[in-house]
């Protein structure tokens, strides 16, 4: 069965072209408006804290080189499979595991902030940087060397010191604070703590509830 649609016409619309007016006015009250279109690259927009964007391996400024431990949490919690990683055991130090390559597909890459999420050190990030686009696949086929790069690139941009940097995805939403891996309870600014973001919406009712319990009071 076809069913059309006959808008309904009075014979003063149909005679004055109504939607031509309409149109006309449209378009004036537009040339008076504030521009919305930004000029870029002129102008850049402002990038909000926890922005998704290029990938980078935190460098232990301690020993200058990857805060990576190779659990390989971030490569099985990774949903498009683009995270591949290669370590050792290093004997001469009770077997613990050194990387020898650690590599983002970055083309493959959903942005969904899981590998920095899961990961119990801080070591994988996703940082505000957007502006990566290349004319080559390799260049965005990111390698140890150029996931460190991308951090100290980053890091010196910062108008924060690193230590105090805190991206909101690297702390899961609805986890209280002991119960993070002990590399993830870093201090916090208000506009992620409480009901904002950091700690999830399930966790701050409980939290009231518990509090509420304490004070003598049913809720
Ligand atoms: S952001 Fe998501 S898709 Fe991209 S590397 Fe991390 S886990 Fe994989
Ligand atoms: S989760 Fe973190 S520590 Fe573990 S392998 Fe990935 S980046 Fe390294």
């Amino acid at each position: 069965m076809q069913i059309q649609y006959k808008p309904k016409r009075t014979w003063l619309a149909t005679i004055f072209q109504v939607e031509i007016l309409q149109g006309m006015a449209l378009t004036l009250r537009r040339l008076f408006s504030k521009p919305i279109t930004r000029q870029y690259p002129e102008e850049k927009p402002q990038i909000k804290t926890g922005f998704r964007g290029q990938h980078a391996l935190v460098r232990d400024p301690a020993t200058g080189l990857t805060k990576c431990i190779g659990c390989m949490r971030c490569a099985m919690a990774c949903p498009s499979r683009c995270i591949r990683i290669r370590s050792h055991k290093d004997k001469e130090q009770w077997n613990r595991r050194l990387i020898d390559d650690y590599r983002i597909e970055a083309l493959r890459c959903v942005y969904c902030g899981y590998c920095e999420e899961v990961c119990p050190v801080n070591a994988i990030v996703l940082t505000e940087v957007f502006e990566y686009a290349a004319y080559d696949r390799q260049s965005i086929f990111f390698n140890m060397e150029q996931l460190l790069a991308n951090w100290d690139r980053f890091a010196a941009q910062m108008n924060q010191p690193v230590a105090d940097y805190v991206n909101p995805f690297w702390r899961p939403r609805g986890l209280a604070e002991h119960s993070l891996p002990v590399g993830k309870r870093m201090s916090v600014t208000p506009e992620w703590s409480g009901e904002q973001q950091v700690v999830g919406r399930k966790w701050q009712q409980r939290h009231n509830q518990e509090e509420s319990c304490k004070g003598g009071v049913d809720v």
